[in-house]
C-alpha cells in the first residue's frame, strides 16, 4: 500500500461558488504539500438536479430548456472562474466545451421527446465535467500543479446506467496507467466524482450522491493511504442535524456501523461507498469543508467501543412497502422465491422484508423510484396465481418510512429494542413493521412519513445521543 496517497473527495456544498472553491482549494494544497493527493469533485450544489429536471422537460418537448439551461450553467461557472482563476481562456473554452455538448443533448432529446437511460446519464455528467476544470485551474492559480481528468478514463463499470457498478481489475489498470506518471510528476488529479464508462467507452453514472463511492473506488484502485470526503457537515452525527438539532459528531465508527448508516439513508455517504475500502482496510475520514480545522469522523474496520451499544439513527423516507400475500400464499412454496428473484431482475433495492405468518403477507420495502415498475413486474409474475386466486393481492403503501438504530456493541446490550419500541409507544408511533438482522448491529422499524422527526428525537433522547460519551471531545 502507498500509505502516503490520499484521495480527498469535495462535495457539491464544497464546490458550491467561488467561496467554497477557494477554501478546498487551500485544503488541496496544504494536503499536497505533504502527500500525493488525488482529489475527486462533484458538481456544484444543484446543478445536477437541474440537469436531471431539465432533461425530463426537454422529454417532455420543451425546446427551450437546452438553451436556457446552459446560458445559466455558464453564468454561474464563468462567476467562479472570474473570481478564482488567474489564466481564464483556457477553462472557458474547455467549459464551452461541455456546455455546447449539454446544449446538443437538451435539444436531441426535446427533438425526439424520448430520454434512455444512457442519455440521462450523459446529461446528469454534466455538473462534474464542468466543476472538475474549475477546480484544477483553482490549484493551478495557487501555485500547484494540477489537471482535470475524466472518471471515463479510470472507473470502468458495467452497463447499468443510473447506478453502475465498477469493475474493480479493470479500474486499477486504468486509474493506475493514467493517474501515477502524473502523480510522479507532482500534479493533483482532479477527477470529476459521479461518472465512469463501460469497458466500451460509453459514460456511465454511479448513481446519486455517488461521487463518494468514486473516491473509495479510486482509493481502492491506488491503494491509497486514506480517503477523506470533504461535506458540510463536521462528520458522522449521531443522526442527520436537519431533524434532530441535538445530534453530535461521532469521532471514530467502524466500517460496518457507517455502511449501515449509509444504506440506511443517512445522506453523508454514498450507500455503497464503503464497500470498495473494506477488503483493503483502508481509512476513510469525514470531514468539514468549511469548519478544516475539525477533527471529522474516523471510520475503521473495528471503529471504537462507545459502550453504549446505539450509535447512531438513520431514517430512509420515500419509499414504499409493497405486500404480496393474501391466504392462498400457504399453499405457494415458491412466492418469496419469486418474489424476490423479480426484485433481482430489476435491480430494485429492497431495504426491509418482514413476513408476516399469519396474515400471509410477504411484506418488503422499496425505494418510491423502484416502486411502480417493480409492483407491475409483480403482477406480471403472479398474474396465473392472481387470476386463481392464489395470491390474492400485491398492494403498496405510501408515505412510509424506515427508522434504523444502529451500533455494533447491540449485540451485548439486551434491551435496545425493548427500549426503542416502548419510546415509541409514548410517543403514540404506530409500528407497521419491524426487522433486525442477525448481526445485530442494527433494528430497523417502519412507521408513517410524518413521524419520523418525533421518532428520530425521541429515540436519539432515550439512548442518550445527545449527550457526549466519555471517549468523545
Ligand atoms: P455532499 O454534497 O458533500 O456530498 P451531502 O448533502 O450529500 O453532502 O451529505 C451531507 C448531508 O448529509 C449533511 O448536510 C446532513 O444534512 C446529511 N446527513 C444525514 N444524516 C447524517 C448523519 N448521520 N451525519 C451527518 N450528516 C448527515
Ligand atoms: N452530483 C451528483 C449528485 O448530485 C453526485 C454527487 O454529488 O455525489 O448526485
Ligand atoms: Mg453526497
Amino acid at each position: 500500500m502507498n500509505s502516503a496517497l490520499q484521495v480527498m473527495k469535495f462535495g457539491g456544498t464544497s464546490v458550491g461558488d467561488a467561496t467554497c472553491i477557494a477554501r478546498t482549494a487551500q485544503i488541496v494544497a496544504k494536503a499536497a504539500r505533504k502527500n500525493p493527493c488525488v482529489v475527486v469533485v462533484s458538481a456544484m450544489s444543484g446543478v445536477t438536479n437541474r440537469l436531471i429536471e431539465t432533461a425530463r422537460k426537454a422529454a417532455n418537448g420543451d425546446a427551450t430548456e437546452g438553451a436556457h439551461l446552459t446560458n445559466v450553467l455558464r453564468s454561474q461557472h464563468a462567476a467562479a472562474v472570474e473570481a478564482l482563476i488567474a489564466e481564464r481562456q483556457s477553462v472557458m473554452q474547455k467549459l464551452d466545451g461541455v456546455l455546447a455538448e449539454a446544449k446538443r443533448l437538451c435539444d436531441g432529446t426535446a427533438l425526439l421527446r424520448e430520454l434512455s437511460p444512457r442519455t440521462l446519464d450523459e446529461i446528469s455528467s454534466l455538473g462534474e465535467r464542468l466543476s472538475a476544470p474549475i477546480v484544477a485551474a483553482a490549484l493551478v492559480t495557487l501555485g500547484l500543479r494540477s489537471e482535470s481528468i475524466d472518471a471515463t478514463e479510470l472507473i470502468v463499470t458495467d452497463a447499468f446506467h443510473g447506478g453502475a457498478e465498477p469493475h474493480m481489475e479493470l479500474t486499477r489498470e486504468k486509474a493506475q496507467a493514467r493517474l501515477r506518471p502524473l502523480l510522479a510528476q507532482g500534479i493533483v488529479p482532479v477527477v470529476t466524482g459521479f461518472i465512469g464508462a463501460t469497458a466500451e467507452g460509453r459514460l456511465t453514472t454511479l448513481g446519486r450522491g455517488g461521487s463518494d463511492y468514486s473516491a473509495t473506488i479510486l482509493g481502492a484502485a491506488l491503494d491509497a493511504g486514506e480517503v477523506v470526503i470533504w461535506t458540510d457537515v463536521d462528520g458522522v452525527l449521531t443522526a442527520d442535524p436537519r431533524l434532530v438539532p441535538e445530534a453530535r459528531t461521532i469521532p471514530v465508527i467502524s466500517y460496518r456501523e457507517a455502511a449501515e448508516l449509509a444504506y440506511f439513508g443517512a445522506k453523508v455517504l454514498h450507500p455503497k461507498t464503503l464497500n470498495p475500502v473494506m477488503q483493503a482496510g483502508i481509512t476513510v475520514w469525514i470531514r468539514n469543508s468549511i469548519a478544516p480545522e475539525r477533527p471529522g469522523t474516523k471510520i475503521t474496520p473495528e471503529g471504537r467501543s462507545i459502550g453504549g451499544g446505539v450509535k447512531a439513527l438513520t431514517a430512509i423516507r420515500d419509499v414504499t412497502l409493497i405486500a404480496v400475500g393474501g391466504p392462498g400464499i400457504v399453499g405457494l412454496p415458491d412466492v418469496v422465491g419469486r418474489t424476490f428473484s423479480t426484485t433481482a431482475d430489476l435491480r430494485a433495492n429492497v431495504l426491509l422484508i418482514s413476513q408476516s405468518s399469519s396474515q400471509n403477507d410477504i411484506c418488503f420495502i422499496v425505494s418510491a423510484g423502484d416502486a411502480e415498475r417493480t409492483v407491475e413486474a409483480l403482477r406480471k409474475e403472479f398474474a396465473q396465481d392472481l387470476a386463481h386466486h392464489k395470491v390474492e393481492h400485491v398492494t403498496v403503501v405510501n408515505n412510509i418510512a424506515i427508522v434504523a438504530v444502529v451500533g455494533e456493541n447491540m449485540r451485548g446490550t439486551p434491551g435496545v429494542a425493548g427500549r426503542t419500541f416502548a419510546a415509541m409507544g409514548r410517543e403514540n408511533i404506530n409500528l407497521i413493521a419491524i426487522a433486525q438482522g442477525s448481526s445485530e448491529s442494527n433494528i430497523s422499524f417502519v412507521i408513517e412519513d410524518q413521524a419520523v422527526k418525533k421518532a428520530l428525537i425521541a429515540t436519539h433522547k432515550e439512548f442518550g445521543l445527545d449527550v457526549a460519551a466519555p471517549d468523545q471531545d
